[in-house]
């Protein structure tokens, strides 16, 4: 995008130089030739030409555009310049500060008003809290410089990849070094000779650390694979019924050593679904699970199927679609968590989760395997009610 835009405005910069060159050369070819004498016309239609090429341009390119006077007053600005600065202020006589309404860019254009240099700098506006780069080249006519001209990018998604790109790199050194210091220090504590029983727990408990660890490399190379798109879903009409009884038969031992209830209704025990079974498989084992975790002994899981038309907020039906729905009566998830659930490495407490084990992979994977069949995947919960975890598939 920013290699396209560059080449717009270099397309855009090249016309408008060649344009001015034309123009000198014809004047002079014409004061040259002394005659016949110049038609009066001529200039004018030049000019109504060269204003309706920088017109479209500007009003076609990519970047928003704001061309200011030497005292720093706004003297074109383009709907996109506009569109990306949410000004809501009418054109005439407006200062830049005012457009911007940022010190640092109105200083950086002062600097370039005064020495020539081009600068660039990146903006935040609070209004329309996006992430602006902003490029400043003087305006000059020969020595003199007439203004400049301020040429501006979204780099909202680059920058919001590059802090997701950072994050990644934190937390996956974060969720290591909590079973590495543990590792640490059980080895520390058996090459120390204890009783045979203690070495024996400790050699115990670095098994689950590791199991940990493994955990995590496991589901951070599965992520970057369904990322990446080279995880390939076999799509097939199938009914869900077994893929769900299935799962309840893994999850059901670690229920039962909880004292849990669980159960599942189906409300249309035939439908078939476009699902890849092993997937979808995955994905209800992971909801289960979670379930499971965050549900204290006593409670219930119950897993429901029924029939939707429409996903909420849709206006018009794109269904049917077959929705399943793992509900528990567990610790819930407080509603300033609920936005932020399917990042991945979220955890709603750190503390509480580190003890029940989890990388806070689990639903971003889920999330992925979902979206990939053409399916939602959501939440409703409330802190201390339980909590219930959606997700739709195409009916086959
Ligand atoms: P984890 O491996 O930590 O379980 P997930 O991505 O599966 O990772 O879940 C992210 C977080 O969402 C969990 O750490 C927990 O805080 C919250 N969560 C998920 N499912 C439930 C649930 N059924 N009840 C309460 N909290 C949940």
């Amino acid at each position: 995008m920013t290699t396209l835009t560059l080449s717009l405005t270099l397309a855009l910069v090249a016309s408008l130089g060649l344009c001015a060159w034309l123009f000198v050369a014809c004047q002079r070819a014409r004061a040259a030739a002394a005659a016949p004498p110049p038609r009066p016309a001529e200039p004018d239609q030049f000019k109504a030409l060269t204003d309706a090429l920088f017109q479209t341009a500007a009003a076609n390119l990519d970047a928003g555009i704001v061309v200011v006077d030497p005292s720093r007053h706004v003297r074109y600005l383009n709907p996109q310049a506009d569109a990306l600065l949410a000004s809501d202020q009418s054109l005439s006589g407006l200062s830049l500060i005012a457009l911007l309404r940022d010190h640092q860019a109105d200083a950086l254009v002062a600097e370039v008003l005064h020495d020539g240099g081009p600068r660039e700098l990146a903006l935040k506006p609070i209004s329309s809290g996006r992430t602006l780069r902003l490029r400043c080249t003087a305006l000059a006519t020969g020595a003199q410089i007439t203004g400049a001209m301020l040429l501006i990018n979204d780099i909202t998604q680059l920058s919001m990849l590059e802090r997701a790109r950072r994050d990644l790199v934190a937390n996956v050194s974060h969720e290591l070094r909590t079973p590495l210091a543990s590792l640490k220090l059980l080895l520390e504590t058996v090459q120390s000779a204890p009783p045979p029983e203690v070495a024996q727990r400790m050699l115990g408990q670095m098994a689950h650390e590791i199991d940990a660890i493994t955990q995590l490399v496991d589901e951070l190379h599965e992520l970057a694979q369904i990322e990446s798109g080279r995880v390939t879903l076999k799509l097939a009409p199938l009914p869900i019924r077994p893929v769900v009884e299935r799962a309840l038969e893994r999850i059901r031992p670690q229920a039962d050593r909880k004292q849990l209830v669980i159960q599942a209704e189906f409300a249309e025990a035939a439908t078939i679904a476009l699902m890849d079974e092993g997937r979808i498989g995955q994905v209800l084992l992971n909801l289960l699970h979670n379930a499971v975790k965050f549900t204290g002994a006593g409670g219930s899981i119950v897993i429901r199927t029924a029939l939707l038309d429409r996903h909420a907020g849709e206006p018009t039906p794109t269904g049917p679609w077959l929705t399943v729905s793992v509900s528990d009566t567990g610790v819930g998830i407080p509603t300033q968590d609920l936005p932020r659930i399917f990042e991945r490495f979220y955890k709603v407490d750190r503390a509480r989760t580190r003890h029940a084990g989890g990388t806070g992979l689990g639903l971003a994977i889920a999330k992925h395997l979902v979206e990939g069949h053409g399916g939602r995947l959501w939440v409703d919960s409330a802190e201390g009610q339980g909590s219930t975890f959606s997700f739709t598939l195409p009916v086959a």
